[in-house]
């Protein structure tokens, strides 16, 4: 019987094991962690969101600049699939209002643990605490693991790598594969944070004041990006779903030119002349925050804002505040370290990889997941493309076997 080796049993390591453990093959799975699953437990606090319901068409621009690359494997693995294949295994899931696709417990857990125990039940071995350093003497069938009795050595016939990305290496996903990849001459683009915050000019007396404070109902514009949603001021800058929509385009502009600035529509529900109706309201003996507060409900954080942009003497300016409400700059000066983003972009270029996600230069072996240069927004984007990539290398694998 051969014998496929899948290192990093994440989402898109799983997969592939999924895929060859229905054939006639020893599929043994390897990862650096105590247990599987780790970052796909935590994509599950607070709700896993591990699709999208929206037409497929505009589905597949989610993934921007390598939607071409990843239609293939989408098509073949499209949402509804995906949620085919969670009702066999005995987890339900529902469309949210947004159109997001999650369990109907919500939590990642739950599924994690019957996928595992249904791999398991078809021979799928396990082990855990090995972590891969690389291949003995450039030999491809011949994998070097450390674990916890020493270094070791594994033959497989097949492999695949699914070692994801290079966020939350506390989950297992060092990123430190990027270096053994490139000793064997395959071009990785270098790791970079995606879905991330950023750290905001600004007095730090202004962000640890408001650290921790959602900034809600706003509009971000930045160049033809414009999107509707939240945010949350940190002790560094901003965070939030919202911030993470903007991030691929943020951050690349900031690599051209060194900054980047988006601007802020704080009532993106009223127009500018709806906002002058009501600061042109008598005033009386009110405070600038009580005037605000009653006409515009401005307080705590937004208004804590638009008194960090404007010069005092310009608080008074009906003109100036309204124009600060309707398109507040803030100059945003680096992403968040990639250790914090929710994700990464980077990876391995699709160059080096032919239809089957087998590397051109390395016979044999294949690669899954968030390790594949490409990004996508959050909403269950991330996690599809992972299995679709994880199952396509699955049965390219098995294709590959069949062929040798
Ligand atoms: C906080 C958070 C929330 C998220 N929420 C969502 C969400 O709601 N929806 C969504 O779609 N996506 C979400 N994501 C993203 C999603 O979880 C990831 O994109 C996805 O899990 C990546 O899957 P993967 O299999 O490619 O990699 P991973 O899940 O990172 O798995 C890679 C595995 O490889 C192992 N490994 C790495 N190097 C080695 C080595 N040298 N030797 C052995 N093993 C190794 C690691 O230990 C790890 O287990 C979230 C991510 C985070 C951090």
């Amino acid at each position: 019987m051969k014998t496929v080796a899948i290192i990093g049993a994440g989402a898109a390591g799983l997969m592939a094991a999924e895929i060859l453990s229905q054939s006639n093959i020893h599929v043994a799975v390897y990862d650096a962690m105590p247990s599987a699953g780790r970052k796909f437990l935590m994509a599950g606090k607070g709700g896993m969101n591990i699709s999208h319901a929206e037409d497929f068409a505009r589905f597949v621009t989610r993934y921007g600049t390598r939607q071409v690359e990843l239609a293939p494997y989408l098509n073949a693995f499209t949402p509804t699939d995906l949620r085919a294949w969670l009702h066999d295994l005995g987890i339900e899931t529902f469309v949210g209002t947004s159109g997001r696709i999650f369990p109907k417990e919500m939590k990642a857990a739950p599924l994690l643990r019957a996928w595992l125990h249904q791999l398991r039940s078809r021979g799928v071995q396990f082990s855990m605490r090995h972590r891969w350093l690389g291949w003995q003497a450039n030999n491809p069938t011949k994998l070097i693991f450390n674990t916890p009795n020493g270094e070791q050595i594994v033959t497989a016939d097949a492999v695949i790598l699914a070692l994801g990305g290079g966020s939350w290496a506390r989950l297992g996903s060092t990123g430190n594969w990027v270096s053994i990849l490139r000793e064997q001459g395959v071009n990785v683009e270098t790791l970079q944070p995606s879905n991330c915050g950023f750290n905001v000019a600004g007095r730090d007396y202004f962000k640890e004041r408001f650290a921790g404070q959602p900034l809600k109902n706003l509009e971000l514009k930045f160049g033809d990006f414009q999107q509707k949603g939240e945010l949350m001021l940190t002790e560094n800058g901003i965070e939030g779903g919202l911030i993470y929509a903007a991030s691929s385009v943020i951050r690349d502009a900031i690599f051209k030119t060194g900054t980047a600035t988006i601007y802020l529509d704080l009532f993106p529900d009223k127009t500018a002349a709806e906002l002058l109706a009501k600061l042109n309201k008598p005033r009386g003996k009110l405070s600038t925050a009580q005037f605000w507060r009653r006409q515009l409900s401005l307080e705590g954080a937004k208004s804590g804002l638009v008194r960090e942009v404007l010069p005092v003497d310009a608080l008074n300016s009906s003109a100036l505040v309204i124009q600060t409400l309707k398109a507040l700059p803030l100059n945003l000066l680096s992403p968040r370290p990639i250790d914090e983003a929710i994700s990464s972009a980077g990876g391995v270029s699709f160059d080096e990889l032919n239809a089957d996600l087998m590397c051109k230069k390395l016979t044999g072996i294949f690669c899954a997941g968030e390790m594949l240069d490409w990004e996508a927004p959050t909403g269950g984007y991330l996690l599809t493309a992972c299995l679709a990539t994880g199952r396509a290398a699955g049965l390219g694998a098995l294709t590959w076997l069949e062929s040798t």
